[in-house]
C-alpha cells in the first residue's frame, strides 16, 4: 500500500433535513406516508377496495401510451393524466428499466406511482371526475466524513485510500488548484486532511455532496481553505482561494511522470529544463487556459508545432507549445480553465507533453513558484459571519486531526 490510511470516520449523524419545496414548483411537497393528502369523501372511502396494484416496467421504445395500453388503460385516462403539469413532464421522459406502478379499484385505475429519482416520486390519484397528483419528496440526510493522509507515493492514491470518491479528489485538488501544481510538486511528506459531505437518502448513499474545509500542506506550506455559504472557498484569512493563475494548466490526474522530483526532460534528457516546465501526459489531454486573457498567437511552426499564447493584463503571457490540436484562434477571449487546445508532440520534440511558459513583463518565470497578483478578500458585510463559520469549521478539523495524532501515537515508556 503507497500511502499511510489515517482514517475516514464519521463526524455525526444529524437527523435527515426536510427539503422545502423549489419556488418555482407549484406542487404539494408531502412526506411519504401517508397517503394521499386529500382524502376521499367517506361514502368514497368506503366503498373503495384495498387498492389491487401492479408493477409495469418500461421497456425499450415504450412510450407512456405503449405502456398504458398494455396495462388496459384508456386512452381518456391517458390523457387526463398527461395533462397534469408533472405528470406530463416527467411520464414523457421515462426509460427502459423504470417502474411505473399502477393501483386498481374495481378495474379502474385509482392510483399511479412513479420514482422519478432517488429521492422524488410522482403519485397521481383518482379525485372525482379526474386525477390529481403530488410529488413526494424524501429528505437529503447529509453526513459529515472526515479524511486525512499523508502522501508517500502520490495524491491519487493516497486520497483513495483515504476513501475519498473520484469526484471528491479532483475538487480537492481544484480547491487548491490556484496555489499547489498537483501535477508536478507533489512530494513524499505531503500531508491533507478535510472534512466533506455525503448524501444519503432513506440511509443510502446518494451523491457526493460539499467539501467543507480542507488544509493541504505541500512541501511544508500549508494551506487552509473554508467553503462559504455562497459556494466559494477562502482561506483562513479570508481571501478567495480563486487566484488569477492556476498553477498547471493541466488536471494533474493526466500526468504521468507527477511524482519524480528529478524528472527528465522528454527533449534533452537533462533535469529541469529551459525556460518553461513540461508536463508529460497522453496526447489529446485537455490544456486549460492559466487565466482570464485574449488569445495573442495560435499558430504552427517547425520548432514549437502548434502553439496558443495568452496576453493576461499587460504583465503576464502565458504560452502552450506542441499541441496537437488548437482550439482557439487570435484575437479571441478565453476564461481560465478554459480548453485552448490538446496536448501533442507536434514541432521539434522526441515525445508528447506540454512546454508550458509564464512570462512577467517580458521575463520567464517559474510558473509554479513566481508571487502572482493577490485574490479578492470575502465582502465586507460577509466578513463576520464567514469569520465565525471559518473559527468554527477549522477548530473542528484541529480537532478530528489532534483525535487522530492522538490514536495513532506510541503509547509512552
Ligand atoms: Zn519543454
Amino acid at each position: 500500500m503507497s500511502v499511510t490510511v489515517l482514517m475516514a470516520i464519521i463526524l455525526m449523524l444529524p437527523s435527515g433535513q426536510s427539503l422545502a419545496a423549489r419556488h418555482s414548483d407549484p406542487i404539494e411537497v408531502a412526506t411519504r406516508h401517508p397517503l394521499p393528502i386529500t382524502l376521499p369523501a367517506p361514502a368514497q372511502l368506503a366503498a373503495e377496495p384495498e387498492l389491487d396494484w401492479q408493477r409495469f416496467e418500461v421497456q425499450s421504445g415504450d412510450s407512456l401510451a405503449r405502456l398504458f395500453d398494455r396495462a388496459g388503460l384508456s386512452p381518456q385516462t391517458l390523457y387526463a393524466i398527461s395533462q397534469l403539469p408533472e405528470a406530463g413532464k416527467v411520464l414523457t421522459r421515462i426509460m427502459p428499466g423504470q417502474m411505473i406502478e399502477l393501483g386498481f379499484a374495481n378495474g379502474e385505475l385509482a392510483r399511479l406511482s412513479y420514482q422519478i429519482n432517488a429521492q422524488r416520486t410522482l403519485v397521481v390519484s383518482a379525485e372525482g371526475d379526474g386525477y390529481q397528483e403530488q410529488l413526494e419528496q424524501k429528505a437529503i440526510e447529509k453526513r459529515q466524513f472526515f479524511a486525512s493522509a499523508d502522501i508517500t507515493s502520490n495524491f491519487w492514491n493516497a486520497a483513495v485510500d483515504a476513501g475519498l470518491s473520484a469526484n471528491q479528489i479532483m475538487r480537492l485538488a481544484e480547491i487548491f488548484g490556484w496555489d499547489v501544481d498537483f501535477a508536478l510538486d507533489i512530494r513524499a511528506g505531503d500531508h491533507f486532511s478535510v472534512i466533506y459531505e455525503e448524501d444519503y437518502i432513506d440511509g443510502q448513499f446518494a451523491g457526493d455532496g460539499d467539501i467543507l474545509v480542507a488544509e493541504f500542506s505541500n512541501q511544508g506550506e500549508t494551506f487552509r481553505a473554508v467553503r462559504y455559504s455562497d459556494g466559494n472557498y477562502y482561506d483562513d484569512k479570508g481571501n478567495a482561494m480563486r487566484k488569477a493563475f492556476l498553477r498547471a494548466p493541466v488536471q494533474f490526474n493526466y500526468v504521468s511522470s507527477n511524482f519524480n522530483p528529478r524528472r527528465l526532460h522528454p527533449v534533452t534528457g537533462k533535469v529541469r529544463p529551459h525556460r518553461g516546465t513540461d508536463y508529460v501526459a497522453p496526447v489529446g489531454t485537455p490544456i486549460m487556459a492559466a487565466g482570464d486573457g485574449t488569445v495573442i498567437a495560435s499558430a504552427y511552426n517547425n520548432l514549437n508545432g502548434h502553439y496558443v499564447f495568452i496576453q493576461h493584463s499587460n504583465t503576464y503571457v502565458t504560452k502552450y507549445l506542441h499541441l496537437s490540436k488548437r482550439q482557439v484562434r487570435k484575437g479571441q477571449r478565453v476564461r481560465q480553465g478554459q480548453t485552448i487546445g490538446k496536448l501533442g508532440g507536434t514541432g521539434r520534440v522526441t515525445g508528447p507533453h506540454l512546454h508550458y511558459e509564464f512570462l512577467v513583463n517580458g521575463v520567464h518565470r517559474n510558473p509554479r513558484t513566481v508571487k502572482l497578483p493577490e485574490s479578492r478578500p470575502i465582502a465586507k458585510s460577509e466578513r463576520a459571519a464567514f469569520d465565525v463559520l471559518a473559527s468554527e469549521r477549522l477548530a473542528q478539523l484541529a480537532h478530528r486531526q489532534s483525535i487522530l495524532l492522538a490514536m495513532g501515537a506510541p503509547t509512552a515508556e
